[in-house]
């Protein structure tokens, strides 16, 4: 969908939307499915651009890092975006528009692609390195069985200088 500036020349604008983002734009391999994006928010004039700012919710199922079991999300973010004219660009814009929380987007006319704009805010709320559970044992090196589920027979991979250091140490039992 595209953001229609110009609507919000003479009063702030309301914005409700529900987006289907394709999960192979977002090219992330532990993403198992992704729900329909929703966003909330307002559209406002303030020279000599234009804000949005609102809140982002989404979810899905993404792949535990460590036993590839499912990993069910829900994430809600504050988002907002500020959109400058590009005549500001080549001005060399000074300091105003710097602030390093502000996503900056220079336009040249008032239609802008909404979509890479949510695209890019799901990149960073998507989980990295989901976890099923805090404490997810993962599966054996050895034996690749799910080690949350069963306790298999493979010997702990054990630290061999630390073996080594032991054996040396006078038994205590
Ligand atoms: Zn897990
Ligand atoms: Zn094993």
């Amino acid at each position: 969908m595209e953001l229609n500036l110009e609507e919000a020349l003479d009063a702030p604008v309301e914005l409700s939307q529900r987006l289907d983002v394709p999960m192979e734009r977002l090219e992330r391999p532990e993403l198992v499915s992704l729900s329909p994006v929703t966003f909330q928010g307002v559209l406002r004039h303030l020279e000599p651009g234009f804000v949005l700012s609102g809140r982002l919710g989404f979810g899905g199922q993404a792949i535990c890092a460590r036993c590839l079991g499912p990993v069910p999300f829900t994430r809600e973010a504050d988002v907002s975006w500020v959109f400058s004219p590009a005549y500001r660009r080549s001005e060399g814009e000074e300091v105003e528009l710097k602030a390093d929380d502000l996503d900056v987007v220079y336009y040249e006319d008032y239609t802008i692609p909404f979509d890479p704009l949510v695209e890019e805010q799901l990149q960073l709320e998507i989980p990295l390195k989901p976890l099923c559970r805090p404490d997810c044992k993962g599966l054996c090196p050895r034996c690749g069985a799910d080690r949350n589920a069963v306790a298999c027979a493979c010997a702990p991979e054990g630290d061999a200088r630390l073996e080594a250091l032991r054996a040396l140490l006078p038994k205590t039992s």
